[in-house]
């Protein structure tokens, strides 16, 4: 069978949701007095859009093959990884095959690897390759999770991240996990709160639905220690993402010192084979996060996934919309999946890269049947309303 050859790269990048679930306008729960590490710093914490987490925006890249079909993929890098793509890795898709997927993934990497490595770089060619893998499955007529071996159960089940668990539990998903407000920086009465918060959720959910903590980072061990402590009593399921992604050391010594039972969770802000080896090897949680659009997209996920196997771990992707759900449904080790809620109050449940896309399945009663994701590559396309802008035509 001849398979067509790339014949264009493009890069766009698009303002105002999108992949960019935090650059929203107005009130939002996502942006409201989250504790963040440059909560130290009083001027930054009320906002994470004042220190500038939405200053990337959305990237989108399509990969055209000779025959005409548009592979899309989306992710946060914006107009940096728009130069990215047109200016260094485009050189290493035109004219090629639309199968040379693992060996286009190497040379992006090992070609950026002296200025990149992780970050926006490897966000980049995540995009990239979350391309690659939906024109390859719109070619063959298949969807990516086929490609990737098949479905291993019926249907998929959430947890939902937000502000209002309480209402995620009447919309029937299986826990919700909630943004911790105060950091260290607010002292003890910020720990008061934070365990009050937990206090008033589980009171309104009951005993058995899952209760998490997302701490985004914000927090030093002696903290992330006390908070784990102190929420044992309310049933908290897993504290997640305490530390600095660069502290193995801190995770390892976190994992050491919860309340047995609870579970210590992270790695969306890590990438590649090589960091997720640092997390399991050091044996710094019992879940493993990676994002897909940003641990190096679905090439790069194949082998943390069955790393984290090998180790007896889960991998739960963070966040990463209908490019988890692919991955997702094919894992025993990902028995579960996330899904945050877009809605500025949490009370509804939106597809994730909405505005963006059209055609994303959502969860429906906190399921989604594997039937709901059998279109070609990964089912989804571009909203044509959505404004693009093409900085670097190559
Ligand atoms: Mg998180």
């Amino acid at each position: 069978m001849a398979m067509p050859t790339i014949k264009a790269v493009r890069a766009y990048t698009v303002r105002g949701g999108g992949a960019d679930y935090h650059d929203t306008q107005g009130y939002h729960w996502i942006d409201d007095h989250i504790a963040t590490p440059m909560a130290r710093y009083e001027e930054y914490r009320q906002s994470r859009r004042s220190f500038g987490i939405n200053v990337l925006g959305t990237l989108v890249v399509e990969v055209e093959a000779s025959d005409g079909t548009i592979g899309l993929g989306v992710t946060t890098a914006g107009e940096i990884g728009a130069f990215i793509v047109e200016k260094h890795l485009s050189r290493f898709l035109i004219g090629r095959q639309v199968t040379e997927i693992e060996k286009i993934w190497d040379q992006m990497y090992f070609a950026t690897q002296f200025y990149g490595r992780k970050g926006v770089v490897v966000n980049t060619i995540s995009g990239v390759d979350i391309a690659l893998w939906d024109l390859l499955g719109k070619l063959r007529g298949e969807p990516v999770h086929a490609l990737l071996g098949g479905p291993v159960r019926d249907e998929l089940q959430f947890y939902a991240t937000g502000a209002r668990p309480d209402l995620a539990k009447e919309m029937g998903f299986i826990g919700g996990k909630l943004p911790l407000l105060h950091g260290p920086a607010e002292g003890d009465e910020g720990l008061k709160k934070n365990i009050e918060k937990l206090a008033d959720m589980r009171s309104k959910v009951g005993d058995d639905f899952w209760l998490m903590y997302d701490c985004w980072m914000s927090l030093d061990l002696n903290y992330s220690i006390r908070l784990a402590q102190k929420a044992q009593e309310f049933g908290l399921k897993w504290i997640e993402e305490c530390l600095s992604p660069d502290d193995y050391w801190g995770y390892a010594d976190l994992k050491r010192n919860v309340p047995k039972g609870m579970l210590v969770t992270t790695g969306e802000h890590e990438a590649t084979r090589w960091g997720f080896r640092m997390l399991l090897e050091m044996d710094c949680c019992d879940i493993i996060q990676p994002d897909v659009n940003w641990c190096g997209g679905i090439t790069e996920l194949i082998k943390i996934s069955a790393l984290a196997d090998a180790h007896g771990k889960l991998m739960v992707p963070h966040g990463s919309g209908v490019y988890s759900y692919h991955f997702v449904i094919t894992r025993h080790n990902s028995p579960f999946t996330e899904i945050i809620m877009s809605a500025p109050n949490a009370d509804e449940v939106r597809p994730a890269f909405s505005p963006l896309l059209l055609d994303e399945p959502v969860p429906v009663n906190g399921r989604m049947k594997a039937s709901a994701l059998d279109k070609s590559g990964f089912g989804v396309r571009l909203n044509p309303e959505v404004q693009l802008h093409r900085p670097y035509a190559s």
